[in-house]
């Protein structure tokens, strides 16, 4: 055995630094925490090689006063917390005053600083060096606030540098970090550059407007444009930010920025309470995108629970995540044709010719129907992991010849804004006519609306039985002949032990022999289905969900079967009357616009793009 003896200050440091910066996307982090806690307005970040070669970024912060340069570089040297009561109410990101010094440890790394308390004083910059990372203060110029300067990354610990991925990776990662950053601070300008490329150029974002420019430009404005804007408060919480429409899902959950008083986190009951919402309305295997603010008491949130602080713990979770479910569950029921109209009108100040940040093109918005809906569309369902891998807004590719000149989306937009206040012609427009017995084709003042009548079908019957399950009970008719159906014998078990719960759903169904079963009831609404494919589904899924557990507990799951069946099959030849009816239930019914599968129930060809098809006016 060796001697006991105590570790050099470098590596102790590099030890800490094992925790902390992992890559340069984590010195980026700990860098721009540190210039917002100093209470900057602007931020330049500049890097090189993926940030492996250089991190430099400056702050307009407070800065540093020239005693203390040396500490901010030691290990436990914090000017955010004296005591632990300042822990319990932290407002500030960083508080364990090690990421200068662990970054320090393994980089070459010089911090120039200018207080603003020390009028009139040059800049001074301060290095480490040696095992024991003794400081050197130097005299430097620079304006009020701060300079750190990263220089060739883990060069000392090239067991780290080996797990560095390709520059692209390091890039993506850290540029990541900037977006997530510069979501949380509206208030502060962010300016970041690559090799010499100018990749975000963020200016302060002050009006709504301006906040959702900012979110267009580093979620794509595709995401802007198919989401809807959220500001809800209740029980001392408040929520605020941008939900996905539920048809501008994606293969990944790689859109979803959450935030607990300005403080990003990853959280299991956020998650689960944002699904819980979105379980209704979103295709199977996909994930929501959204922007969303969670306001709430410092006290009643704890940070310190992770060292990079992903994680939180909410004092009372339960109504946290109620709060979150209820909030966005409502949101999403409220999504109406003619709310995304107004939706879209509210949204025409924000410039569709947005730069993709990704590469650099110009990103033509498809508008929103268009690109959500029509061939387009489709593609976001067949092949998600190439929309995927095109990065955020790219997503529908919003491809040369049926994409719009920002022009050309403007006018759109301000079509959509007057459509949404014309009396005369509802969202949907009048039906025309019926196609294969499948769409039902209908004009609006914008141009043709396709709808999936039975899709759009099955969605209003299941939202009616919902609400009638909720108020006063499916209503039931008894039929004239009963109908007797050979079951197998754990089908029958089945509808003998939950009998009691499917005459709640308005089915009365009674075992009557060992293999069969007598249909006697079935819910008024259901009066044209299939009632023996109907009941077979029904009892399919009531043993799928394994007969013990209460059938209240799925009651959606089983409503959303019946309703299936219970609504217009294709070739169904429907009256001019028939179908405007259904238009206008469309417009009146929650979540209409997916059917209870996730999928789009209407599109929209607008004129100018039928146009550009025929390659009219050009
Ligand atoms: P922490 O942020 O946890 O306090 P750091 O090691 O990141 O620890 O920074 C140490 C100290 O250096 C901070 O508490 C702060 O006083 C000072 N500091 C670091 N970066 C800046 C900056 N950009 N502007 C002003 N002060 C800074
Ligand atoms: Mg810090």
């Amino acid at each position: 055995m060796t001697r006991i003896a105590l570790l050099s200050q470098r590596l102790a440091n590099q030890i800490a630094a094992g925790e902390v910066v992992e890559r340069p996307a984590s010195v980026v982090k700990e860098l721009l925490e540190n210039c917002l806690d100093a209470g900057a307005d602007r931020v330049e970040i500049e890097v090189e090689q993926g940030g492996t070669k250089l991190i430099r970024i400056r702050d307009n912060g407070a800065g540093i006063e020239k005693d203390d340069l040396g500490l901010a570089l030691s290990r436990h040297a914090t000017s955010k917390i004296s005591n632990l009561d300042d822990l319990e109410n932290i407002a500030s990101l960083g508080f364990r005053g090690e990421a200068l010094a662990s970054i320090c440890s393994v980089s070459r790394l010089e911090l120039t600083s200018r207080a603003r308390s020390a009028q009139g004083e040059s800049a001074w910059r301060v290095e480490a060096a040696g095992q024991e990372m003794s400081t050197a203060v130097s005299p430097a110029s620079h304006p009020p606030g701060s300079t750190v300067e990263v220089r060739d990354l883990f060069f000392n610990t090239p067991a780290r540098k080996k797990f560095l991925r390709t520059e692209k990776t390091e890039f993506d990662r850290l540029d990541e970090v900037v977006k997530r950053l510069a979501l949380s601070r509206f208030d502060v300008a962010f300016l970041l550059r690559h090799n010499q490329r100018a990749i975000h150029h963020l200016d302060v974002a002050r009006s709504e407007q301006e906040k959702q420019r900012r979110v267009a430009l580093v979620c794509g404005p595709a995401f802007v444009e198919n989401s809807i804007h959220i500001d809800i408060e209740a029980s001392g919480l408040r929520l605020w930010g941008w939900v996905s429409l539920p048809t501008f899902s994606r293969s990944q959950a790689d859109l979803q920025y959450f935030y607990v008083n300005g403080r990003i986190i990853r959280d299991k009951l956020v998650s689960h309470a944002v699904k819980q919402a979105y379980k209704d309305v979103l295709f199977h295997g996909r994930h929501p995108a959204f922007v969303l603010y969670l306001e709430l008491q410092p006290a009643l949130v704890d940070v310190n629970v992770h060292p990079t602080k992903h994680e939180v713990r909410f004092r009372d979770s339960r109504l946290v995540h109620d709060f979150l479910f209820r909030a966005l569950h409502k949101a999403l029921a409220g999504v109406r044709p003619q709310d995304s109209l107004v939706a879209h009108s509210e949204r025409a100040a924000y410039a569709p010719g947005a730069i993709d940040p990704g590469t650099g093109e110009l990103l033509q918005s498809g508008g929103a129907w268009a690109g959500e809906f029509s061939g387009q569309g489709r593609i976001s369902f067949n092949a998600p992991s190439s929309a995927a891998s095109s990065g955020g807004s790219a997503y529908y590719s919003s491809s040369g010849q049926q994409g719009l000149t920002p022009t050309q989306v403007a006018d759109q937009i301000s079509a959509y804004a007057e459509l949404s206040k014309d009396e005369d012609v509802p969202p949907l427009g009048f039906a025309i006519a019926q196609l294969h017995g499948i769409y039902i084709l209908a004009q609006n003042k914008l141009g043709l609306v396709v709808v999936d009548m039975h899709a759009a079908h099955e969605r209003i019957t299941y939202e009616r039985m919902k609400e009638s399950a909720a108020n006063d009970g499916i209503r039931a008719q008894p039929l004239l002949v009963p109908l007797s159906i050979a079951v197998s014998q754990a089908e029958a078990d089945c509808a003998e032990q939950q009998a009691e719960a499917l005459l709640a759903l308005g089915l009365g169904v009674e075992r009557v022999a060992s293999e069969s079963v007598v249909v006697r009831q079935i819910p008024v609404i259901l009066a044209s289905a299939d009632i023996e494919q109907l009941v077979r589904d029904v009892l399919a899924d009531v043993r799928e969900h394994g007969s013990s557990e209460r059938v209240s507990n799925y009651q959606d799951e089983l409503m959303s079967t019946m309703a299936c069946h219970g609504s217009v099959r294709a070739n169904r030849q429907l009256t001019i009357p028939e179908m405007n009816a259904l238009l206008r239930d469309m417009e009146r019914t929650e979540r209409s616009g997916q059917c209870n599968h996730g999928r789009p129930t209407w599109v929209l060809q607008s004129i100018d793009q039928l146009d550009k098809l025929f390659l009219r006016g050009q």
